[in-house]
């Protein structure tokens, strides 16, 4: 049987990794269990897969966790520390699927213990790129990449030599503003943020999708991951989600992945890697679909996109600085205390504030370092919050 973990077990990723495993429950040994503040669906869980361990983030969880798994053989445990402990677990798999930079130590852990780690939480990617694959690799582990776009690239890369490839698209659907003027996206409400058209996701990721911050990271990721130059990834409005990335190559060719928008393609493309198996999502009827559109991103409309390629250029810990002050204007914007504009003004303020700061941004990328950078962008934000609304 094959031992798997899953972290941020009970979010949209989390739900989805376990509908796979659920379908095939017998050939799999789960290990940790690990969710944040909705108690009852992690011991539902846990109880139901026979976990051995279930863990919240929250440690005034603890006793309810504790409560509602009383009688069982699950063992329970709260807080940071018993995060990155669920991930050093031996197991075979993990899913860290994990929101924001919280991800990060978890994943590192799970790296450490040089097992395959499926990787939804983009953030950790985006504040510490490097970090990840070096202690990768260090450690003989692999990352398997569970972002809709980067598993499609990942796919389209089988067989070929990284030499040939001259450019990667990433297409966006646009989000829930794609054809709002600019003058209404300043009004724009979080309901209205929250309804995508063709995906179901967490709701951090669902506003980072109408903002296109999701994209700006993407593209972070995108580099991080194949290691290619920022000229060469493009970004390409494509309404249906349906094509989800393209690679270019040297001779002109252009590989292109489709599939219905359901992230369980992509984490069970991850699952069952190297091999393909049968997943439970819909077939394309292309005749019945019978076109899809492309157009350029308007970069006055989704500032966000600019901001990820002067990250890049700028390196160092940059992505760490981006990834906070994102964080951090996004929480803000959920609370209801900023407009949806002023997430990237907010964000291009910080970038402003930190990037000849070479003392902070050029040094050694830590875990420790990568989590005062975190830090001192979220404050950062904070600062250029007060000031913008007064
Ligand atoms: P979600 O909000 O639905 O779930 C997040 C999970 O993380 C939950 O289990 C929650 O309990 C846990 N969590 C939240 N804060 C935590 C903290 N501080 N410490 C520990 N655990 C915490 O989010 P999601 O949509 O499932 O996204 C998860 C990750 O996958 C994100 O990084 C997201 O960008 C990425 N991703 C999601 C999708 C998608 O379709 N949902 C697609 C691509 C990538
Ligand atoms: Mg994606």
């Amino acid at each position: 049987m094959r031992k798997i973990s899953i972290l941020g077990a009970t979010g949209s990723i989390g739900q989805n990794t376990i509908d796979l495993i659920r379908r095939d429950s017998g050939a799999y040994d789960v290990v940790a269990l690990t969710g944040g503040a909705n108690i009852a669906r992690l011991a539902e869980d846990a109880i139901s897969l026979n976990a051995d361990l279930a863990v919240t983030a929250y440690p005034n969880r603890l006793e309810e966790l504790r409560t509602a798994l009383a009688g069982t053989n699950v063992e329970v445990a709260a807080g940071q520390q018993a995060l990155i402990e669920a991930a050093e677990r031996p197991a075979d798999w993990i899913m860290s699927a994990i929101v924001g930079a919280a991800g990060l130590a978890p994943g590192l852990a799970a790296l450490r213990q040089g097992t395959a780690l499926a990787l939804a939480n983009k953030e950790s990617l985006v504040c510490a790129g490097a970090l990840l694959l070096d202690t990768a690799r260090e450690h003989n582990a692999r990352i398997l990449p569970v972002d809709s776009e980067h598993s499609a690239i990942f796919q389209g890369l089988v067989g070929e030599d990284m030499s040939a490839v001259e450019r990667i698209i990433i297409t966006a659907s646009g989000g829930a503003f794609r054809d709002w003027p600019l003058e209404k996206l300043a009004d724009a409400t979080l309901e209205q943020a929250l309804h995508h058209p063709n995906w179901e996701m967490g709701q951090r990721i669902t506003i980072d999708s109408a903002s296109m911050f999701n994209k700006a990271m993407e593209v972070i990721e995108t580099r991080e991951y194949f290691g290619v130059s920022p000229e060469q990834i493009e970004v390409l409005i494509h309404p249906e989600s349906m094509v989800h990335a393209l690679v270019g190559f040297c001779d002109g060719a252009i590989m292109a992945h489709l599939g219905a928008p359901d992230m369980r393609h992509a984490i069970g493309y991850a699952l069952y890697w190297p091999d393909r198996r049968d997943l439970p999502v819909e077939r394309l009827d292309l005749a019945r679909i019978g076109q899809l559109n492309f157009a350029t991103p308007d970069p006055a409309r989704f500032p966000a996109l600019g901001l990820a390629y002067r990250v890049m250029s700028r390196g160092g810990m940059m992505g760490a600085v981006f990834n906070g002050a994102k964080e951090r204007a996004l929480d803000h914007f959920i609370a209801g205390k900023i407009g949806f504009l002023e997430m990237a003004s907010i964000v291009e303020h910080v970038l402003d504030h930190f990037e000849d700061q070479s003392g902070l941004i050029d040094d050694a990328m830590t875990l420790d370092n990568v989590l005062r950078i975190d830090h001192l962008a979220r404050q950062r934000a904070d600062m250029v919050m007060t000031k913008q609304t007064g």
